[in-house]
């Protein structure tokens, strides 16, 4: 059983040839309305994935805030503590230009609401094998999860995104630290991944640092670093690669696999997900999952 506490966001994506400049209007090409949210996404993959999974956290009591429920429950996701607050669910206005680049604007609305534990919830933590985290939600939440599930011998998993300098009261509740590269630079001013895996050892006993392409690099204390590659494939879309990649390596360690075979399971599952476009609607299901990785 894996408890995820964050953020549920509805993604409202225009594409446009160019982007507009300030004061400028342009007539874009396609509008649309895709559920998201790190907390929402790592919970689907893990759902999809095989595990139990239960999502805490908050949507608004408007129109998204039922699809962004009812598209958890879809993939199988327990959303008795998901709660409905008043007002509008998390949103992000994102502009894509034919370059793929983009320009986003994120209003937390409904996951600025999660700024505290509710009754049960540390209850549901409690009972779980493992807790994922982000930073979506307001920090004293993701400490207040870290410390309940530390208070009871729950593994803690924390992506450390939207990268940001971290309290070391969290991080030393924090069990796994699993940054991209760029976040593992903002926490440590490292830009190589080995050194920077090697000075977070020095706050949180394990780390994985994801390599797009090139795989994971895991360290612990004590032990040599390794790393673990991807399976070479064509990345259409790589939204949401991350939360995949943290979602199923949830799921593999509580299943007992050993750290190398999860990460190799994990990549496996964010290599399905970069070849086909969508976030959390191109993750994949545990047959597909077996599939990739045996072959
Ligand atoms: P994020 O999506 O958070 O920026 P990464 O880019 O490091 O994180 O991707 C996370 C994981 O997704 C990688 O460790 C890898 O397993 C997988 N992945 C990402 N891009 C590719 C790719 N082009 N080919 C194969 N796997 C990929």
């Amino acid at each position: 059983h894996i408890a995820v506490l964050g953020s549920t966001n509805m993604d409202l994506v225009a594409f446009v040839a160019k982007a507009p400049q300030h004061g400028e209007t342009v007539t874009g090409r396609e509008f649309r309305t895709i559920p998201g949210g790190k907390g929402a996404n790592q919970a689907v993959a893990a759902a999809r994935a095989g595990a139990t999974v239960s999502m805490i956290g908050a949507v608004g009591n408007d129109s998204f805030g039922t699809r962004l429920r009812s598209t958890l429950e879809h993939s199988g996701v327990e959303t008795d503590h998901l709660r409905t607050t008043e007002g509008s669910s998390g949103t992000a206005h994102i502009v894509v230009d034919d370059e793929g680049g983009n320009a986003i604007v994120v209003i937390p609305a409904a996951n600025g609401t999660v700024d505290h534990l509710a009754p049960g919830d540390e209850g549901l933590i409690a009972s779980a094998d493992a807790l994922l985290l982000q930073l979506e939600i307001p920090l004293a939440a993701v400490l207040a999860g870290a410390e309940a599930a530390r208070a009871h011998g729950v593994r803690t998993v924390l992506t450390p995104a939207p990268a940001q300098p971290l309290p070391l009261e969290l991080l030393n509740a924090t069990d796994l630290l699993l940054p991209n590269e760029h976040e593992a630079t903002t926490l440590t001013g490292r830009t190589d991944p080995g050194a920077a895996a090697l000075a977070l050892l020095e706050e949180v006993p394990e780390v994985v640092v994801t390599l797009g392409a090139a795989g994971s690099l895991y360290a612990a204390r004590g032990a040599e670093p390794i790393v673990v590659p991807a399976p070479q494939v064509t990345a259409v879309d790589t939204t949401g690669a991350g939360d995949t990649f943290a979602g199923t390596l949830a799921v593999a360690l509580t299943e007992g696999r050993p750290m190398p075979d999860a990460l190799a399971w994990a990549a496996a599952a964010a290599a399905l997900s970069v070849q086909r476009a969508g976030a959390s609607e191109s993750m994949p299901y545990r047959s597909e999952i077996e599939a990739q990785y045996t072959s």
